[in-house]
């Protein structure tokens, strides 16, 4: 239930430990019968696709083995890359034809294992589907085949002064197609919404190889709201080939201040004054020591010596920046800040952005951990990082947190000994305790990861049994097969129900 990260340079997973996690995991068994006929499928699909967008071979198909939950791993039965919504509808009737299991496939950067494979599955990977379609600046949308990256798409239209907003810190690298199906947010979305808020209408092909046009180049489409539906939907109901998203003026400014603190509880109450008063930065990000000091040896980017440091973004004119910045510091002298200093440049900002986006990276080059996402009401940090600090005395593994503040949505990482016995599972015993603290605050057991196989099983700690069966309903109109994106985001004893009924 736990994301994995390696530490650089170092065989964090032994082989039996990968053995006993693919236990742990308990995917379904691949079916003999489409392993056995691997080459008349393959052969089938090679009849609509050229040769080099149909891998078969194990060597090859080693890259798709995993996304960035690298502790799962399961070679695919094939994999394809088509270019065109006309080749993925064609792919998928041919595997729903066949009784195929097909995983569609962005960039791999999930860390829900959104898009690990099942042996007897299909990957429909969608990365060289990366056209820009159209750019409309009057209506402030662009058109994108759906395996765009997110930052190409701002590097689109940034000359001319326009930015897509949410931007996940994966965001050079991940897909537009993996930013839909997670609902991705990002540093900035406090102000601007998460994808959801940000996406216009979308291209689906069902998994008989149906065609759909959800939403369109306006807002409130009529009829029932199925792009909704579809955003954040984990690959479960269709694949996404191309999306119409909104664009937005760049700010006249933009300059974030960094609050350092002597404790994460305190800095944590200052968050929630800070959105009580009515002040809407345009990000405000939390992190503690452990992080600080990983992503400052990273970026350089001069945090302050402290226990939680607080990076809180505002933008306007350079009056309205001013004024905000004010109010917040106003706020923030409250709290007993140790240190409160604006950014003095264009250049100290990208650092300071650098630092926090690489905290990830940044951690892995100096520890094993393990990655959580949870979502909890503002007003709750101050008790939960508290809890944290509790659970993380009693568990004996110390916890480094980074997280977009703002909206409560945490990512603590766990930090690990991968090789030494024992660890990884009371990791993941510790993980699980903190998704059950988001749910008894109130939050949810996901903010931007997503489900995956990670979180499948915690599902019933969030929903009651008659709210898991509306949603397994909603799949069986748009997959009655349950064909697609197999043994993900339901647990795992409701859809291998579904898919022998
Ligand atoms: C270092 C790092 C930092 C990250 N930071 C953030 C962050 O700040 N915010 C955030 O939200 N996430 C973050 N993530 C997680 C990840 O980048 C996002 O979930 C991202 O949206 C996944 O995009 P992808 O293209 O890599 O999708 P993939 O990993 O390929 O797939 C993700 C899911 O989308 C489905 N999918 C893929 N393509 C399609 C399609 N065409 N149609 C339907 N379903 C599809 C897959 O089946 C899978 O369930 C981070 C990841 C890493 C490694």
């Amino acid at each position: 239930m736990i994301t994995l990260l390696a530490r650089r340079g170092r065989a964090v997973i032994s082989f039996d430990q990968l053995q006993r996690k693919a236990r742990l995991m308990q995917m379904p068994a691949p079916d003999p019968a489409i392993l056995a006929r691997k080459a008349e499928i393959v052969a089938r699909l090679l009849q609509i696709l050229p040769a080099d967008a149909v891998i078969h071979d194990a060597t090859e198909t080693r890259a798709y083995e995993c996304d960035a939950l690298t502790a799962y791993r399961c070679p695919p039965l094939a994999v394809v890359l088509p270019r065109t919504t006309e080749e993925v509808a064609a792919v998928l009737r041919i595997c729903h034809d066949e009784g195929v299991p097909v995983v569609p496939r962005g960039s791999g950067t999930s860390l829900a294992g959104g898009a690990l494979p099942t042996a007897d599955s299909v990957i429909l990977g969608v990365s060289r589907m990366n056209a820009l379609l159209e750019v409309d600046y009057d209506n402030r949308l662009v058109r994108v085949q759906a395996g765009r990256t997110n930052l190409s798409v701002t590097d689109a239209v940034a000359g001319d002064g326009f930015f897509y907003a949410p931007d996940p810190s994966s965001q050079l690298a991940c897909a537009i197609a993996g930013n839909i199906a997670m609902n991705s947010g990002g540093a900035h979305c406090l102000k601007y919404g998460v994808t959801t808020n940000n996406l216009l209408g979308a291209t689906v092909v069902l998994m008989d190889g149906t065609v759909l046009e959800l939403g369109g180049p306006y807002m409130d489409a009529p009829g029932l709201d199925l792009l909704s539906v579809i955003c954040g939907s984990e690959g479960q109901l269709g694949v996404v080939t191309e999306a119409t998203l909104r664009i937005l003026p760049a700010p006249e400014g933009a300059r974030p201040v960094l609050i350092a603190f002597n404790s994460s509880e305190v800095a944590g109450a200052c968050v929630s004054d800070i959105i009580r008063a009515g002040i809407l930065p345009v990000a405000i990000e939390f992190m503690d020591r452990p992080c600080i000091r990983a992503c400052e040896d990273f970026a350089k980017a001069g945090y302050p010596d402290c226990e939680a440091l607080l990076i809180v973004e505002v933008e306007g004119s350079p009056a309205a920046i001013d004024d905000q910045l004010a109010r917040i510091a106003e706020i923030a002298r409250h709290h007993d800040p140790i240190e409160l200093r604006e950014s003095r440049s264009e250049d100290e900002s990208r650092r300071i952005w650098l630092g926090r986006k690489s905290a990830f990276g940044a951690m892995g080059q100096i520890n094993d951990y393990m990655c959580l996402d949870g979502t909890i009401p503002v007003t709750a940090l101050p008790h939960v990082l508290r809890r944290i600090e509790e659970m993380s005395r009693d568990f004996g593994l110390q916890v480094a947190n980074v997280f977009h503040a703002g909206d409560g949505n945490m990512h603590p990482l766990i930090l690990f000994d991968a090789n030494k016995p024992g660890d990884l599972e009371r990791c993941e015993a510790f993980g699980a305790e903190i998704l059950r603290l988001c749910v008894e605050v109130g939050g949810c057991l996901t903010g931007e990861h997503g489900v995956g196989v990670e979180k499948r099983d915690l599902m019933t700690v969030q929903f009651a049994p008659q709210d898991l069966e509306a949603q397994a309903r909603v799949k069986d109109v748009f997959d009655p097969r349950w064909l697609l994106n197999p043994a993900k985001v339901f647990p795992l004893s409701l859809s291998q129900g579904r898919r022998a009924a």
